[in-house]
């Protein structure tokens, strides 16, 4: 990489001069919109790279709370709090963190608008701004039935509102959750979810039964999952495959009703994993595709459709990655990197991708798969052989001992980005 001084042609008195938004700008300014996993992570790597570019942070809450380990919050085991961050030692790194929503972008001009009409000008933009989900892909699911049957698939309120329902909910009870056609956030969540949901009603409310509809008939970690299910919730998990009848087709959430081409499972609680698609801010600024996702080139993560613009995690296509929170924190630093390198007028490098999802069966019940990922054919692929899952026939003291390194994970990322 070249030296500071050719990357921001030496303005460092500008620089120092604490200046406002629309300031006469030396130093390439990058936004980043989106202060989650990939966007927090990615303004952090940045500013250690070349600490003289103007890094914006564009986020419009003040606290971030993680979906990772919100399945643990949801039945009981974890609190809320644990999931929570705010963007005070992002700020105290010296990365100016705006408290706004981005809500245009003007790729032509290279500026970004927020809610309040400032106008942020930009060398270039990252977005990282995860799912949006599609409110009547699935018919009777829009935002309100969403108070009734929750999707829980951002974390908050619909977390908490799920606890409150499977508190709420008598012994004997049938709990139905509805797993989405691929791609979605988080490929292993559902099963994790229903996993956890599934203990926590073997040890609070055994009577009761858990089904699990879906609309595939594969899914990540499945012979690991299904062997979890089987030496644990045996009488109490019923997964229902998409050959059998899982797709849901439509939800009534007066009734807490799904209907399949098979039948109608009404449930006490209700919880549907809507289809989704990148933010909405993705779409806005152009660089999602028909698929509602954004084509992405794998070196640098700068989109295929409109230059100048990089898009990473959820949002992006990114080939064999998952949408995993790790994934997204892989892809932000490659991505920094090879920003801060195009703003040098250098070529970035061929890069090597890692991804590990974390999953548990029981609270010390841990299973895992990791991939190792790279360019090829235009697309992120996976390096044959490089990666792998747990075994099938682990002993317990293995499930227990990869349950304490998803704990340990969630320590390091979470450090990693916001504290
Ligand atoms: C139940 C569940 C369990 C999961 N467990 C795991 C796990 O164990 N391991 C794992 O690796 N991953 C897990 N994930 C997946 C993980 O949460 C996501 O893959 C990860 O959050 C993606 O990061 P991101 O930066 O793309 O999006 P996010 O982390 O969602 O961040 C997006 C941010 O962008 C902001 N934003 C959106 N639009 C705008 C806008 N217009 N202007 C400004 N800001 C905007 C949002 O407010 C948000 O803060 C899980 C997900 C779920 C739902």
């Amino acid at each position: 990489m070249k030296s500071r001084r050719q990357l921001i042609g030496g303005g460092i008195a500008v620089l120092l001069a604490a200046p406002s938004l629309a300031r006469a700008r030396t130093a390439p300014r990058v936004v980043v919109i989106g202060g989650g996993f990939g966007g927090a992570s990615a303004a952090r790597t940045l500013h250690r790279a070349e600490p003289r570019l103007d890094v914006v942070l564009v986020e419009p809450n003040a606290t971030f709370t993680a979906c990772p380990f919100s399945n643990e919050v949801i039945t009981g085991l974890r609190d809320i709090a644990d999931q929570r961050f705010n963007y005070q030692p992002i700020a105290a790194d010296g990365i100016r963190v705006v408290q706004a929503e981005a809500t245009a972008v003007d790729a032509a001009a290279r500026r970004v608008t927020l809610g309040d009409g400032t106008v942020l000008p930009y060398d270039r933009l990252i977005l990282s701004p995860g799912i949006d989900i599609i409110w009547g892909a699935l018919p009777g699911y829009d935002e309100a039935a969403s108070e009734r049957m929750p999707h829980a698939w951002k974390a908050g309120e619909q977390t908490l509102l799920l606890r409150r329902q499977l508190e709420a909910m008598p012994d004997g009870g049938v709990v139905v959750i509805s797993a989405p056609a691929n791609p979605y956030r988080c490929p292993p969540g559902p099963y994790e979810r229903a996993s956890l949901i599934a203990y926590y009603l073997k040890t609070h409310k055994p009577r009761s039964k858990l089904l699990l509809l879906d609309a595939k008939d594969a899914f990540s970690k499945q012979k690991l999952f299904q062997n979890a299910w089987a030496q644990l919730y045996p009488d109490l998990l019923e997964w229902v495959s998409l050959s059998d009848g899982g797709k849901v087709i439509r939800v009534d959430p007066t009734t807490n009703a799904f209907e399949t081409d098979f039948g109608t499972h009404k449930a006490d609680v209700g919880n549907v994993i809507p289809p989704q698609r990148a933010g909405r801010i993705a779409a806005l600024a152009g660089v999602a595709d028909r698929t509602g996702w954004c084509p992405i080139d794998p070196v640098t993560f700068e989109s295929r459709l409109i230059p100048g613009i990089h898009v990473i995690g959820d949002a992006a296509i990114a080939g064999a990655m998952p949408k995993s929170a790790f994934a997204a924190n892989a892809q932000a630093k490659v991505c920094a990197y090879a920003v801060a390198q195009l703003l040098a007028g250098e070529t970035p490098e061929q890069p090597r991708l890692i991804n590990t999802c974390y999953s548990l069966a029981a609270p010390d019940y841990g299973i895992s798969v990791a991939g190792v990922y790279r360019p090829a054919n235009g697309q992120l692929t996976d390096i044959a052989g490089a990666g792998g899952t747990s075994p099938i026939d682990a002993p317990l003291e293995q499930r227990a001992q990869e349950a304490e390194y998803a704990n340990a994970w969630f320590k390091t990322i979470t450090r990693e980005a916001f504290l």
